[in-house]
Formats: structure tokens, C-alpha cells, sequence
């Protein structure tokens, strides 16, 4: 840290006034901020505020977590729920848009809110967590629809939950005989790495005695996300059992060239993370500063194959609208010669 710096953080930095404290926002940048906190939540924990180089105006880690005025410029295309997740929701909670797989959402809340976040209109501190009979009609939900063999709990990010919660929700969908497959999705083992206790590793082993795997999915966007704390706790939530998988979203400024993305990969694979699924940006409200197009990011997969291990090799994934769920995007190739 340079001379003079101020002292990091020691808990998770909310409001533009903590980030201009802590050195992360130039005060010039406060009143603009304070105008994208009125309406989108913010939060960078001591371990993301360690990563920020604030030296850096073009610094991948700030660009994703930093509000910016630019926010609050919606652009004609974007939508305040552009996944559809609405009118796919059952009962509150759980998305049921493919046959064999239905997410849960037990809160709202993450350990940082991503400015590009494409449920930035839903997730924040103070929403969202199911009360007991909600989490109870969710779950009754899953038990009569034998259709579904996997079970993805989301959010907001799941691994916010107490162990003992957490351990519960799953052990109750593990009991469930149709249920094969529990998958969480988590920022939480890069953005705040010290949550994974091995209290809550022991949540996520004691949830698969049943012997149903649990696949881990975890978001990271940039290779420095993976520090030594990061890797620390996706060991652990590995020798509790859990598959690491990784899925990142393509961002301008963040992970937008061959090498940024090739680096990217390559820190999963040696975390034993596998690159899952690379996603197009969904275009939520405020986030038009992030949108890479399409065929700059089937030319950036390109550059990759061959040269690049095929295990660092993500299908490149957009949402379609109105709820069309998932779909590749490429790149092709020619199967013959040259
Ligand atoms: C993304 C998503 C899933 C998971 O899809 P996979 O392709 O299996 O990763 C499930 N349900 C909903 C509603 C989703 O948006
Ligand atoms: S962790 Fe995920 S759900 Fe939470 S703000 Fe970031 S992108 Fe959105």
C-alpha cells in the first residue's frame, strides 16, 4: 500500500461517503454515487476493497463494484427484469422455466452488489429472505413436482445463509427422492472469502449424505478475484464435497480481450474451478457501459481455442428475452481443413 493510503476497511463498505473514506471513490464522484445508492444497492467487502488498485482509473475489480452515474441512465433496451424470472415463478421463490431443473432464491441479499447485476432491481440488504412458511410452500413445491431433478439455489447469494439454515434447505431438497442434482450459485467464495467457515463446509457435507452431489457454481469475473483467502475457501467447500464449477459474465473493461479471459480461466483451473458458462450481459437498467457485442465475444472464444487448454473452455451463454431461457452463442467453426 502506498504511503499515506487510508487504512483498509474492516467491514463491508455501503454507502459512496465509506468509499470515498476509503479511499475507492475521489470525492468529485460522491454526489453522483449518492444519486445510484438512492436506487441500487452497494456494498465492497474488506476483501474486494483490498484488490482495488484506486491508483487505476481502468481497474477491472473497482469497475465492477464502483456505483457510477452512469447508472442512472436506463437505455431503450433494457429491462428492470430482463431474465423473465416473473412469470416463471411458481409460488415466491422458485423459477420453473426448464423441465428438469427450478432455481431457489431463500434472500436477496449478497456479500457485494455487482454493478452489472441482472437482478439489480430485485437484490439488496434488507429484502427478500423467505420467512419459515414461505421457504415451507417453496419446498412443498418442489416435493410435488417430481419433473424437477435439480434443485439451484440462488439469490441474492445462498452461502449468505447461516450454516444452519442453509444446511437445512438442502438436506430438506436432498431427501426429496426425485431430486438428483443440488447446485448453489455463490460470489461469496471470491467476495468474501472468510464467510466459508468450516461450519458451513460441514452444512454442505452433511446435505449431501444422501449421496446426491452438490455442484458449486461460483462467479468471478477477473483472474485477481482469485487470491490466496479465495482459493483457500474453494478448497474447503471442495473437501466438503462440492463440484466447483465457474461462470463469469462477459464485461467491458473487466474481461473484455483474449488475455484478460484466457487469465481468467487459467486461475479457475488451477483453483479446480472447471469455466462453466461465459454469459453475454443481460441488459438490466444502468448497465450499458459493460455490453460487449456478440461477435467481439465469438472473435475473443476464437482467439482461445486451440491455443488454450480445452478445459478453460466455457460455453458462451445469453438469456433470450421474454424468458426463451439459455442459449450458445458460438463461436462456429468449419469442420473441414484451414
Ligand atoms: C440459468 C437458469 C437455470 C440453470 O440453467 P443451466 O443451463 O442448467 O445452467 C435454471 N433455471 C433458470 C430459471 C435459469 O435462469
Ligand atoms: S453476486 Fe450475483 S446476484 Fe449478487 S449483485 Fe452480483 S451478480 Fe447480482
Amino acid at each position: 500500500m502506498p504511503d499515506g493510503a487510508p487504512p483498509l476497511p474492516a467491514r463491508t463498505l455501503k454507502t459512496p461517503r465509506d468509499l470515498a473514506a476509503a479511499g475507492l471513490l475521489p470525492a468529485g464522484a460522491v454526489p453522483g454515487a449518492e444519486a445510484v445508492a438512492a436506487r441500487y444497492s452497494i456494498a465492497v467487502t474488506p476483501a474486494v476493497a483490498a484488490l482495488i488498485d484506486p491508483a487505476d482509473p481502468a481497474d477491472p475489480i473497482a469497475r465492477q463494484y464502483l456505483p457510477d452515474a452512469a447508472e442512472l441512465h436506463t437505455a431503450p433496451h433494457e429491462l428492470a427484469d430482463p431474465t423473465a424470472d416473473a412469470p416463471f415463478t411458481p409460488v415466491k421463490g422458485v423459477v420453473h422455466r426448464y423441465p428438469d431443473r427450478a432455481l431457489l432464491k431463500p434472500l436477496l441479499a449478497c456479500p457485494v452488489y455487482c454493478r452489472f447485476c441482472f437482478r439489480r432491481e430485485a437484490v439488496g440488504p434488507d429484502g427478500g429472505l423467505l420467512t419459515g412458511a414461505e421457504l415451507d410452500a417453496a419446498l412443498a413445491w418442489f416435493a410435488r413436482t417430481p419433473q424437477v431433478r435439480e434443485a439451484i439455489l440462488t439469490g441474492g447469494d445462498p452461502l449468505m445463509l447461516s450454516p444452519r439454515r442453509l444446511g437445512g434447505m438442502l438436506g430438506r431438497l436432498a431427501a426429496l427422492p426425485h431430486i438428483e442434482l443440488l447446485r448453489v450459485h455463490s460470489r461469496v467464495p471470491v467476495a468474501a472469502p472468510d464467510l466459508v467457515t468450516e461450519a458451513l463446509a460441514a452444512a454442505l457435507e452433511t446435505a449431501q449424505e444422501r449421496g446426491k452431489p452438490l455442484y458449486l457454481c461460483v462467479h468471478a469475473n477477473h483472474a485477481r478475484e482469485f487470491t490466496p483467502a479465495a482459493i483457500a475457501a474453494l478448497a474447503r467447500l471442495q473437501r466438503a464435497g462440492a463440484v466447483l464449477l465457474g461462470q463469469s459474465v462477459l464485461l467491458r473493461g473487466v474481461n473484455d480481450s483474449a488475455a484478460a479471459l484466457e487469465d481468467l480461466f487459467r486461475a479457475m483451473l488451477r483453483a479446480r474451478v472447471k469455466p462453466y458458462y461465459l454469459h453475454q450481459l443481460d441488459p438490466a437498467p444502468g448497465t450499458a457501459r459493460f455490453a460487449v457485442p456478440v461477435e467481439d465475444g465469438r472473435a475473443l472464444l476464437r482467439a482461445l481455442r486451440g491455443r488454450v487448454t480445452g478445459l478453460a473452455w466455457p460455453t458462451y451463454v445469453q438469456e433470450r428475452p421474454a424468458g426463451g431461457g439459455k442459449v450458445p452463442l458460438g463461436p462456429e467453426f468449419s469442420p473441414g481443413a484451414g
